[in-house]
This record gives structure tokens, sequence and C-alpha cells, in this order.
């Protein structure tokens, strides 16, 4: 058994997963707490959790063989690059890479075949897949999930990506990691800048800056806009502020090294779809696609407080996505001019004209 469980970790390392713990299948640990989320409508409109509640709540209603779970991480902690300011936005670090889906997601694939080379069954995925790997990690002792709703290996890290792979040998669990490693830490939950947390270990994605630059393809509450500062795609502060979170102690994979920490707002705005996309191919950026990025780059240009911004801004009106029009809309009102549009735009431009006019769109200069 020893050997088996030497040999899975050997395999993963080799496949590029620089942790690797293992956990006994049984019910998904924190299934309830996951039910009781979702009731509570805290996914917003990420349907897709909604599906397949009975192979998340237990992996063996898909791989009926199931015994063990292999819970993988793979480390993305690397230092910001120098700030170059301007109009630029931020990025979250987990897409300053290539997409991990792809280089994650493949290196599971190949470890997968090297264990069925052994003679093992096995299924398993990364976040696209219906697996609570946040629950699988903490069960198989690979770090704690903290009142952030993140994972993290205490005094390490919680830049990881995470990923499960289910197993039909018995293999033997490691232990989970024992006592509490908040404690009386409260600062993700106070450093949210748009109070997406209603409680340790509650987060309302309705309310996260990630769920609303990457997951979203509408535009995005107005009293929450300004929270959103100078994040152009996702957020990391409640990382960021985290005691356990030092400096990168491990290598990152060459393809996970920073290409895009920071956007270049006017050139975004100014690219046609195509070349955006283009520009950003293999990388998560792509995910809420060019409307997206071009929304999130003109809340963000609202944001900055730069009045020369307003040349691009104006640029955005003719855009086909009313989200982008509507976008366009309320950063030039953050940035103190009456949007001039007129006649018979679609209602969420029309919106955006009522509330700077309502006085709903505070100046950020
Ligand atoms: S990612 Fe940002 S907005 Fe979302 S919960 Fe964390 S701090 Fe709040
Ligand atoms: S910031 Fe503090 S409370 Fe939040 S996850 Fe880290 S240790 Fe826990």
């Amino acid at each position: 058994m020893v050997n088996l469980k030497q040999q899975v970790r050997s395999l993963a390392i080799a496949r590029g997963f620089h942790a690797v713990r293992f956990a006994s299948v049984g019910h998904t640990p924190t299934q309830d707490a996951f039910d009781e989320w979702m009731k509570k409508g805290f996914h917003g409109d990420l349907s897709w959790m909604e599906k397949n509640r009975d192979v998340r709540s237990d992996p063996r209603a898909r791989m009926p063989s199931a015994r063990t779970a292999v819970a993988l991480g793979v480390p993305y902690d690397h230092a910001r690059p120098p700030d170059p300011g301007g109009r630029t936005g931020l990025v979250a670090r987990y897409a300053w890479g290539r997409d991990y889906h792809n280089l994650v997601g493949k290196a599971l694939k190949k470890l997968s075949r090297d264990l069925r080379e052994q003679g093992l069954s096995v299924w398993g995925g990364i976040d696209t897949a219906p697996i609570l790997e946040r629950a699988w990690a903490s069960e198989a002792g690979l770090g704690v999930t903290g009142k952030s709703c993140v994972q993290f290996i205490p005094g390490r890290t919680s830049w990881m990506f995470l990923a499960v792979l289910f197993v039909d040998a018995e293999i033997e669990p490691d232990p989970r990691v024992q006592s509490d490693h908040c404690g009386t830490c409260t600062r993700c939950l106070t450093a949210c800048p748009t109070k997406a947390y209603t409680g340790p270990f509650s987060l309302d994605a309705r309310r996260c800056i990630a769920y609303w630059t990457i997951e979203s393809r509408e535009l995005a509450p107005r009293e929450l806009r300004a929270g959103f500062g100078r994040w152009s795609f996702g957020c990391d502060v409640c990382q960021e502020v985290c005691p356990h979170n030092h400096d990168p102690d491990e290598p990152v994979h060459p393809d996970l090294r920073p290409r895009t920490p920071y956007l270049d707002l006017d050139a975004i705005v100014q690219s046609t779809d195509e070349a955006l996309l283009e520009q950003f191919r293999g990388t998560p950026l792509r995910r809420p696609g060019a409307a997206g990025l071009k929304r999130n780059a003109l809340i963000t240009l609202g944001n900055l407080g730069d009045a020369d911004a307003l040349e691009f801004t104006a640029m955005a009106r003719t855009h086909a996505s009313p989200v982008v029009r509507g976008a366009a809309a309320w950063a030039e009102g953050r940035l103190g001019r009456r949007p001039t549009w007129s006649g018979n735009d679609l209602d969420v431009v029309r919106e955006e004209l009522a509330a700077f006019d309502r006085g709903e769109v505070p100046s950020s200069l």
C-alpha cells in the first residue's frame, strides 16, 4: 500500500504537481455547507454549479469504484512585477500566465494515463469538473480553507491551483491539517473592497470583483463598481492580506510566469474585439470575452480619475455591446462629464444617464 502511495506521489510530482496528498473517499465533506451557500443564491448566475449535485456530493455517483482521492496542488505564487502606473489595470495573479485549465488539465490527463498504465481506474478534474476540490484538499491535509473561502497551506501560500483525482485503490490517507489557522484574524473579511463576505467562510459571489470581471457577462451593479478600484480582471485582495502568504518560495512553472500582470486600458478600449481575443489566446484573460474585457477596462478608467481617458471612453460609445456602452457611460460620469447619448439607445445606457443625473455616480476626479 505504501509503495503504491509513493508511486502515485512520484508520478504526480514528475507531471509537475508540487503538493500531493491522499484522502479516503466517502460523501464529500462540506457538501451541506455548499448546499446552504447555493440555497442563499450566493453563486449568482453560475448555474452550472447547480448541475451534477449527486456527483459533487459523492464522487462514487460518477465512479462507483473510487476509494481514494488524490489532492494535487500547483503553485503560482510569483512576486508582482513593478507597477508601470499610468492608465493600467490590475490582473489577478492566477491569470498572469498561461491558462491553468490547459496547463493543469493537460498535466492531469498525463497523470491519469500514467496511473491507468499502473492498472488503476481514474477519474477527476479541476474546477470545471463537478468536484468540490477544496473539500477534498482539506480532507487530504493539503492545507485548510480559510475564512476567506480560499485554500491555503498554513505558513506558506494560498497561491495554488487545485486538482483532484479519484482512484479505485485503497491508499493510506494523510492526516488533515489540525487546528484553526485563522484564529482571531479577520484581515480578508475587512479588506474586501466590495464587502463580499457575509461572515467568516461565507462569500456572496454576487458582490465579488472576480465574479463581475471574469464570470459575468453583465454590467456589475452600480454601487459595486467604484469598489473595483484598479482591478480589471479578478482581485487578489483577500489573498494579499492573508498572513499565511509569504514571498514565493517555490519556482513556478515557466508557463505561469507573469506575462500580463497589468493591462493597458487605453489599448484594450482601442483594440478590435478580434485583436483582443488573439492577443490573449491561451490565457485566462479571454474568459469574459472581448466585450467583458472592454467593460472591465472602462470601469477601471472611470475609477482611475484621469480625465484624459475621456478620449477612450468616447471610442467605446459605438461598441456593439450595450454592456460596453453602459460601462463607457458610467466611466464618463465618474470622470465628471455627463454622457451625451440621446435618442434610442438601449436601456442599459439610458439607466447610466439617469443615474448620473440623480447624482449616483460619484466623480473620481
Ligand atoms: S476576490 Fe476581492 S472582491 Fe472577491 S472576496 Fe476576495 S477581496 Fe473580495
Ligand atoms: S486573512 Fe486571516 S482570516 Fe483570512 S484566510 Fe488568511 S488567516 Fe484566515
